[in-house]
């Protein structure tokens, strides 16, 4: 929804200032999918607004619902005719999480991902990245269930678009807006040092999450080509300097590829990097099943990942096993292809 657009049309029709907090409350909080349900407004208003103003920057091709109803993938068209993905995910009954993109493709090609595949083609505005959140709002309305949390793990890297990320991480915690809480919402970076600080600085409740997925630089850079600009030793000066001036936890997320990154010497590896890093009770790292995509990677069993948490876990790190949702509608992590 794009707020100058709403507060430029109430001015031109001489609507009352109170208006303007009427519809953020209907659009943002109540999730109303059209202006025509609005009914505290006036039927000629109401017409007016449905006419002249689009709610979502975007149109919905189409949504995908898995056979267990726990996770959709929805394919919107943009403006310029560039299609993004969007992800609804409840890992626990009840909760719902969605998994937004920043970026139209991405620029980091890592080897195992489909959206790097694709490149960059542009920057998200901070109202398309917003709209995909007021998108699973509105449409979990319609079965009376709510959004619970938000992250920053679709197609792009968020902090390569940071200006637009900003902005609307911004209308996310404001509590005239959506009004999430921003311990409610995590960005995930592949790596972009000057990123983790930014968000550091000026969003110091939102989680961080950093997709690590190698212990070593040798292994990171074959399949993480930003990891050749910015290795582990960077990384991990900027993960100490986020526990300085946030003192919160970042989780480590770690994909499981069979044969490249799930043996033993592995593991050794990631400990390694997780204990050079300091603040042990601050780190926690998620260890992801690999979703089939169309490279050559293939996901470690389950009981070489549980050997490998177990291991990591004798080794005092804290780890999970993060259950995989949405392979099946293409919806899950290195999955979004736009299409
Ligand atoms: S894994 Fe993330 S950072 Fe890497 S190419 Fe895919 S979207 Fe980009």
């Amino acid at each position: 929804m794009n707020l100058e657009k709403l507060e430029a049309f109430l001015q031109k029709h001489n609507q009352p200032k109170f208006r303007l907090q009427q519809l953020k409350k209907a659009l943002f909080q109540e999730g109303v999918s059209s202006f025509t349900e609005i009914s505290t407004l006036s039927k000629d208003l109401r017409e007016l607004l449905e006419k002249e103003l689009p709610i979502l920057s975007f149109a919905v091709e189409k949504v995908l619902t898995s056979k267990d109803g726990k996770s959709m993938k929805a394919l919107l068209k943009l403006q310029d005719g560039n299609r993004i993905e969007a992800v609804l995910i409840s890992p626990i009954e009840g909760v719902w999480s969605a998994c937004i993109s920043s970026q139209v493709g991405c620029p980091l090609a890592c080897g195992f991902c489909s959206t790097g595949k694709i490149g960059l083609i542009r920057n998200l505005t901070a109202e398309e990245i917003t709209d995909q959140i007021l998108f699973w709002i509105q449409h979990l309305k319609t079965t009376n269930q709510k959004l619970s949390t938000i992250v920053y793990m679709g197609m792009g890297e968020p902090f390569l678009n940071w200006e637009e990320v900003r902005q609307s991480l911004t209308g996310l915690v404001d509590p005239t807006l959506f009004g999430f809480g921003a311990r409610s919402i995590s960005v995930s970076t592949s790596g972009i040092p000057e990123g983790i600080e930014k968000l550091a600085v000026e969003f110091p409740q939102v989680n961080l999450a950093l997709s690590l997925h190698f212990g070593t630089d040798a292994k990171r850079n074959a399949a993480m080509p930003i990891n050749r600009k910015n290795n582990l030793e960077t990384l991990r000066g900027a993960l100490q300097g986020y526990f300085q001036k946030t003192k919160r936890k970042v989780f480590l997320e770690y994909v499981m590829l069979a044969g490249v990154n799930d043996s033993n010497a592995d593991a050794d590896n990631l400990i390694e990097f997780v204990k050079s890093i300091g603040k042990l009770q601050l780190l926690h790292v998620n260890l992801i099943r690999y979703n089939a995509t169309d490279s050559d990677f293939k996901s470690s069993s389950k009981e070489r990942t549980v050997k490998f948490r177990d291991y990591l876990e004798q080794n005092r790190i804290g780890v999970t096993i993060r259950k995989s949702l949405g392979e099946e509608i293409q919806g899950a992590c290195g999955q979004l292809a736009g299409k």
